[in-house]
């Protein structure tokens, strides 16, 4: 994988909600809507775009085997539909 060619922001403490929307998507470089933090990456915040949150709430649900992941994602799905920015 080459560079990517936006700046890749991450911080230690969490991004404020207007700030995060300043922000590219750690991971595409669409505008950011949320934001991630995971222990390996030096437990940085990292913004992320509404598509890639979704991709990524599916993908830990998905490895972590929830017995309830169908209905939580249905849930996330239907509150994105109607507020694409929601936290
Ligand atoms: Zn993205």
């Amino acid at each position: 994988m080459g560079k990517k060619p936006w700046k890749l922001h991450g911080r230690k403490t969490p991004y404020t909600e207007r700030g995060i929307k300043k922000l590219p998507c750690f991971r595409c470089g669409n505008p950011a809507a949320h934001q991630w933090q995971i222990c390996s990456d030096g437990r940085l915040f990292r913004p992320v775009c509404g598509s890639c949150d979704f991709g990524l709430n599916m993908l830990v649900l998905n490895f972590m085997r929830d017995p309830d992941m169908d209905a939580k994602i249905k849930k996330y799905s239907d509150i994105l539909k109607k507020a694409p920015n929601a936290q």
